[in-house]
């Protein structure tokens, strides 16, 4: 990106449309799984990657996808971008590619990614450690040992931990090391971790960039020269995108800047009115001035996210009821849509881990993770107080 590079808000509505003959002002849906050449010279010329073009739609190679990509790759001012199946699957492609020497989680990450790590990679003969945000001291070890990737979220789930995107990919650079930041809970509106040294973007588009909890998708970002081997991946795991979810996609980023900005303004109020709730002992939320990775937040992000995390008082039991009491709120797992969500991570999320696990990682039995929609502030804040008695 540089000062020609149009505003975010007007990428997410431009970046990557596709210019039919027709005058359609967005891209198509391409629902052909494959496309046909004047010669076989041409199908060659594609087929051999001398010339950019559709061709068969698993591989990735189709007018909707590229067009998805380009806006994609433009969210995150990267090189380029692959769009994927969900974002479990983006995940797999890059750990298949570039982890294979040795995988570093550090911090908290999503249930489904600590299983991929700790069980499916490892039964291939890939390594995996895992360090707290605490025990960023440990890195180097495992870094000289030759761990090839750095894997983490920031801001954490659910605990909203805010880890350093420049100070750990310059660590992780001196031993030669690549470094993925799972950018889901932020957004691209929020924080853009290439800009910030990281080699990788992941997303689970399902999240935030969907919004609506209608589609399930990922998405990988990064430079040309790294992501090439990764295609690969997904071509033969079958890991692409299919076009009618692209073209979803597509429409959802549309209005991405716009819809996050409201949930970072809601969150932040509804953040502030439970800090003040006698039934609520903490509050992890970002843009709170008192929360410990505020600082860091202040450098490296651009507004705090609708995600919050709240600790009751009281116990397990008492949380259960308080959730099950709420109305606007759903019960659910799952984030970044225009509806409001809770879900307890000890019975979600974090489901897998034993109380050992789960208390080391500092998730406590009477969390609630919230995901803020678009509803009004005061809706959501009333919601809570009925629930929370
Ligand atoms: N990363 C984060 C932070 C998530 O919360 C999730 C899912 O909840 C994933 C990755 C996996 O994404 P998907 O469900 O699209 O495969």
């Amino acid at each position: 990106m540089n000062e020609n590079t149009p505003g975010l808000s007007t990428r997410c509505v431009h970046a990557g449309e596709l210019q039919d003959a027709h005058g359609s002002p967005h891209t198509p849906i391409y629902t052909s799984t494959t496309f046909k050449f004047a010669s076989t010279a041409d199908l060659l010329d594609v087929v051999d990657g001398r010339k950019p073009g559709s061709l068969y739609t698993r591989y990735g190679l189709n007018p909707t996808i590229f067009s998805l990509e380009a806006k994609l790759a433009a969210l995150e001012g990267a090189e380029a971008a692959w769009a994927f199946c969900s974002g479990m699957a983006a995940e797999s492609a890059l750990f298949l590619t570039h982890g294979r020497k040795g995988i570093v989680c550090i911090g908290d990450a999503y249930g489904g990614t600590l299983e991929l790590l700790s069980t499916q990679l490892r039964e291939l003969g890939i390594p995996a450690y895992f360090l707290l945000g605490s025990e960023l001291h440990g890195l180097k070890a495992f870094l000289e040992a030759g761990a090839g990737l750095v894997f983490f979220e920031t801001p954490t789930n659910p605990t909203l931990e805010v880890l350093d995107i420049r100070a750990i990919s310059d660590i992780a650079h001196e031993y030669g090391a690549l470094v993925a930041v799972d950018n889901t809970f932020a957004s691209p509106v929020n924080q853009n971790p290439l800009a910030l040294g990281a080699d990788f973007v992941i997303h689970s588009a399902t999240k935030y960039l969907g919004g609506h909890s209608d589609l399930t998708a990922g998405a990988l970002m990064g430079p040309q020269h790294l992501l090439a081997a990764v295609w690969n991946w997904r071509k033969n795991l079958g890991a692409t995108i299919s076009p009618e979810i692209a073209a979803l996609l597509m429409r959802s980023i549309r209005t991405l800047a716009v819809r996050v900005e409201r949930q970072n303004a809601t969150a932040q109020i509804v953040a502030e009115a439970m800090a003040r709730h006698p039934k609520v002992a903490r509050v992890y939320y970002p843009g709170l001035a008192d929360f410990p990775g505020h600082a860091v937040a202040q450098v490296q992000m651009k507004g705090y996210g609708g995600m919050l995390t709240l600790e009751l008082k009281g116990s397990y039991e008492e949380t259960v009821q308080a959730i099950d009491r709420l109305k606007l709120f759903a019960i659910a797992p799952s984030l970044g849509g225009v509806e409001s969500l809770a879900t307890m991570p000890v019975t979600t999320t974090h489901h897998g881990l034993d109380a050992e696990e789960r208390a080391r990682r500092g998730i406590g039995d009477t969390m609630i993770r919230l995901s803020v929609g678009l509803e009004d502030a005061a809706d959501l804040i009333a919601d809570l107080g009925q629930a929370l008695v």
